[in-house]
């Protein structure tokens, strides 16, 4: 069991396959010349399997892919099918934009569930978030997962002035469809551009929403980040994750593994331990997992509280989103 000082236990390993991806989202990708990281300081396959063995043996049931986008990298199959030998639940957060080649890896590996990455229905505005065309694919991808019978939660980051106008757009898409919208505060990172004016807030997704929409609460699982709603007679559902506003951390059991092989004990962690290094040079790894979960801190990786409204990106430590794994 990995337990922390705060007496959280940890079975949830989210594993960023590559920093690579072929969307430049700018809330995400510190900066236009970004170089990513060569192959070789890449975790490779065996040995995101080998690490990947010892959180298990240490009671680690939930395995999540990410990236960057893991399916761009090009033994995404290969690693996906490893993993899914492991006991654990395995999913993937991904762009979707690769969606059409996995079909039949996604089956094998028994992957009932994605999280896929759309902030707008307005393709220009697609392309203007993303500098990439790839509106129609993404969507018309994730109705090929809900065809193929895998339950989809859609990840929208809101943003004030940008997107918050579709709100009830995606409110209205789950009316037929069975699918789960989940709108994400807007978090800083290094180089992402993010202020607080442009957070739209968990409280004003929920009065847009009502501006329109009877909503009901729904229980919210054990160690869930989102807070889930449905409107009433709507075939699908919606939650808040309200990361700036209301954090989760006092039921968090989540680790994260960096693509270079850096464990991170938290998204906001200054730390990290290289866990990849250690694993080259034949040393024990357990120990070093146990030390970094022994300095978690108790909330937003110790950097900030939720009153954000005077925070400033720059105050922040961290890498970007792109590269600690979304
Ligand atoms: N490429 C994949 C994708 O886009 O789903 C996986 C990696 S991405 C970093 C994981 C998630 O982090 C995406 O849903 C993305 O929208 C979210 N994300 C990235 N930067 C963010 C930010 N600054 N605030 C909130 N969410 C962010
Ligand atoms: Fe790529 Fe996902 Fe980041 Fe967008 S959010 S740039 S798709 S890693």
């Amino acid at each position: 069991m990995i337990i922390d000082s705060h007496n959280r236990k940890h079975n949830y390993l989210r594993i960023s396959l590559t920093d690579n991806c072929n969307l430049r989202c700018f809330y995400c990708m510190p900066e236009e010349e970004y170089v990513f990281t060569p192959a070789s300081q890449l975790m490779q396959a065996d040995e995101i399997l080998s690490l990947a063995k010892i959180f298990v043996a240490e009671g680690v049931d939930k395995i999540r892919l990410t990236g960057g986008e893991p399916l761009v990298r090009k033994d995404a199959a290969e690693i996906i099918r490893s993993l899914s030998k492991l006991p654990v639940s395995l999913t993937l957060t991904t762009n979707g934009t690769r969606l059409h080649e996995f079909v039949d890896v996604l089956k094998e590996a028994n992957i009932h569930s994605l999280n896929i990455s759309l902030d707008t229905l307005q393709a220009d505005k697609f392309l203007l978030m993303t500098r990439r065309n790839q509106f129609q694919l993404v969507y018309d991808n994730i109705q090929l997962m809900i065809a193929n019978g895998i339950k989809v939660k859609v990840n929208v980051v809101a943003m004030n002035g940008l997107n918050d106008n579709e709100i009830n757009d995606f409110i209205e898409w789950t009316k037929e469809t069975p699918i789960h919208i989940r709108f994400i505060e807007f978090m800083p990172f290094d180089g992402n551009k993010w202020t607080s004016n442009k957070v739209f807030t968990w409280q004003q997704i929920l009065q847009r929403v009502e501006e329109k929409y009877t909503i009901q609460k729904l229980t919210d699982h054990a160690n869930d980040t989102a807070k889930n709603y449905i409107v009433s007679g709507h075939a699908g559902t919606f939650a808040v994750i309200s990361t700036m506003t209301s954090p989760f951390c006092s039921g968090c059991n989540r680790m994260r593994l960096t693509a270079d092989g850096k464990m991170k004990n938290c998204l906001f962690s200054v730390e990290e331990t290289d866990l990849l290094s250690a694993l080259r040079k034949g040393e024990k790894i357990l120990p070093l997992i146990q030390q970094s979960i022994g300095s978690k801190a108790k909330e937003l990786g110790g950097q900030f509280k939720t009153d954000f409204t005077h925070l400033h990106a720059e105050d922040i430590h961290n890498r970007s989103m792109i590269t600690i794994g979304g």
